[in-house]
């Protein structure tokens, strides 16, 4: 069975979070996801590190907020919210108030389309983000009204603290922002860019953010996944017969259900491929009208429209393009 467990500092007397977890977790016990750990650091408590089980729909959103964009407070957020206040005030610390971002990011500064907040002593890479920022708007013909607001973290754990959300990255588009643990990121621009013509299922979200994760300031086109391009990985897994149909990442859950190594590059490839073959004005085709949750059939029935060939085909024409793709 599943589990992602989650370390919460400070006293477990207060059953509360229990309580409130395993309410919302025990109806979907008995699904099956690749164990993760996820740590919430204490604020003003010594950690015990009670371990909570969470399974399901939890995993999920774990997961989902873990590259990538943000749609709201998920469920699981607010009712983690809920029990860490509860948790304060259980034990005493409520008169302590938890960091803030704009207690802790304190240095700023601003470039033509961000402005930066992070730590003293941190960095972060505006020479980098001008210019891919010029060429990821270029390419998308897209540009943002307001700047983007780019929360630099030092690490994940303070990631975590002081936006509440896990993992390395992730953008939220209702406040035009970017929170990472980079000096410079890619990735969560290409979101907020695209979010503005709409927000397709994740196979085809993620694919072009990944498609997309280039390096204009040293004119590098080719996308990067870990050190790879994304052909480099997606021809690894169809060399090892572990290629998933494409047709199997079309769904939001399922697509979140993958190991991100393999959704994310396998959607970053079949996107530039794309990109490179019909062009990005067809490929953003997909993106007006769209919805994070559109059925598999929705998908594959625009795409059929925009393309003039069945998802399946050009699934069939990718695999080719892979077999003879020599590039690292
Ligand atoms: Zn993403």
């Amino acid at each position: 069975m599943s589990a992602v467990r989650i370390n919460v500092g400070g006293a477990m007397e207060d059953e509360a979070l229990r309580r409130v977890v395993d309410a919302e977790s025990r109806a979907e016990r008995g699904e099956s996801f690749h164990q993760r750990h996820l740590t919430i650091e204490s604020w003003d408590a010594p950690a015990l590190h009670p371990a909570l089980n969470l399974t399901g729909k939890r995993m999920k959103l774990l997961r989902s907020a873990r590259r990538h964009k943000v749609r709201g407070l998920g469920a699981f957020s607010f009712l983690l919210l809920i029990a860490v206040f509860s948790l304060l005030a259980a034990c005493g610390g409520g008169s302590t108030s938890p960091p803030t971002l704009s207690s802790v990011l304190t240095e700023t500064q601003t470039s033509a389309h961000y402005i930066y907040h992070y730590t003293p002593g941190d960095n972060v890479n505006p020479i980098y983000q001008e210019a891919f920022y010029n060429w990821d708007s270029a390419q998308l013909s897209v540009n943002l009204e307001e700047k983007i607001q780019y929360y630099k973290f030092t690490d994940v754990n303070q990631k975590q603290q002081l936006s509440g959300v896990g993992g390395n990255a992730h953008a939220d588009t209702s406040t035009n922002s970017v929170f990472t643990i980079w000096p410079s990121d890619n990735h969560e621009t290409t979101h907020l860019l695209t979010a503005t013509i709409g927000m397709p299922t994740p196979f085809i979200n993620e694919g072009i953010a990944v498609a997309n994760q280039t390096d204009p300031l040293d004119k590098i086109y080719t996308p990067n996944w870990n050190g790879n391009s994304p052909h480099y990985w997606a021809k690894q897994y169809l060399q090892a017969g572990q290629l998933p149909a494409l047709s199997s990442l079309l769904d939001e859950s399922a697509f979140e259900a993958f190991d991100p190594n393999m959704s994310y590059p396998i959607a970053g490839s079949f996107i530039r491929y794309l990109i490179d073959t019909y062009g990005m004005a067809a490929v953003l085709k997909l993106f007006p009208g769209a919805s994070y949750s559109d059925s598999p059939s929705t998908t594959m029935s625009r795409f059929q429209e925009v393309f003039g060939k069945s998802f399946t085909g050009a699934g069939q024409d990718w695999h080719a393009f892979l077999m003879q793709y020599k590039g690292l």
